[in-house]
């Protein structure tokens, strides 16, 4: 065995520190989380907090309690969809308290917990990186079905640092057509397969546009090669997102538990089965 670089990503030994037991972040004590599943991009504007407040929206609605832990922690985006206000968490000597959104989902984000949400977070890795370990060992989460975690977009050193902190059942990677034509997609799977984390399936969002006059469909951002990444890596396909300007309303008005449509309902067949 050469001498250890302390740099998983770039070596594939099995050695005691690629366990991944002990870069775990251990849960609160007076929480109960059954299942973690994390949302992943290559890179960040691609819908990967919609597809995590619409997935959480889907397993609330039936009938499990969902949670979303926000570890998108430099654009934190998820407080907005569902119309949580800036610095609504409450604590105790127990820990933070996680607001609930109309329909009872539990969520954390920065964003909560500060008084000016544009306010940028200009913060080194380490740090943003120990905020979401402080996310999942410092607040006090209820009894939650399934946990859905907007992970830092990339592959860089937060992301890596995230995905070896919580215990992640299984991630989902979400991707424009346009990245999927680069290698960002390629990255994302290369990177969860050597951390040996499971990866669910591939959504495709803002795939097209479809006419509300005509009903014909476009393809705004160009053809992508989504079918054959997903036939390469073995990567079950879960979903294809229109761009629909009704879901970008929704999210600017705080409403995201609304909306219709059976989009991702595949995936969260695949969720429950996790
Ligand atoms: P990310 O989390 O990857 O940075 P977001 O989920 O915040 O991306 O999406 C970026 C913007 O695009 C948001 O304003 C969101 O409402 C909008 N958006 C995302 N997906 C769609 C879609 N399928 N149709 C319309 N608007 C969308």
């Amino acid at each position: 065995m050469s001498e250890c670089s302390h740099d998983c990503s770039k070596c594939s030994e099995k050695c005691a520190s690629r366990d991944k037991s002990s870069f775990l972040a251990p849960q609160n004590p007076l929480s109960n989380v059954k299942h973690v599943i994390g949302i992943v991009s290559g890179k960040g504007g691609v819908g990967k907090s919609i597809v995590t407040s619409m997935l959480a929206t889907i397993m609330q609605r039936r009938g499990y309690q969902s949670a979303v832990l926000d570890a998108d922690i430099t654009g934190p985006s998820i407080p907005r969809g569902f119309g949580l206000k800036p610095a609504s968490v409450v604590g105790d000597e127990n820990g933070m308290f996680p607001p609930k959104t109309k329909t009872g989902i539990e969520v954390m984000s920065l964003n909560l917990l500060v008084e000016e949400e544009a306010k940028p977070v200009v913060w080194r890795g380490p740090v943003i990186a120990g905020t979401v370990k402080q996310f999942w060992s410092e607040v006090v989460w209820n009894e939650v079905d399934y946990m859905f975690v907007d992970m830092p977009p990339g592959t860089g050193d937060v992301p890596l640092t995230v995905f070896q902190s919580l215990p992640l059942d299984g991630i989902i990677i979400v991707a424009s057509p346009q990245e999927l034509v680069s290698m960002i997609v390629s990255k994302a799977i290369k990177m969860a397969n050597l951390m040996d984390i499971n990866v669910l399936g591939l959504v495709e969002n803002m795939s097209y546009f479809k006419c509300p006059d005509c009903g014909k469909e476009y393809k705004i951002f160009g053809d992508s090669n989504i079918e054959k990444l997903a036939e390469e890596y073995g990567i079950p396909l879960l979903a294809r997102i229109p761009i629909d300007p009704r879901l970008t309303k929704l999210v600017d008005s705080g409403a995201i538990e609304l909306f219709e449509g059976d989009y991702l309902e595949n995936a969260a067949d695949i969720i429950e089965k996790v």
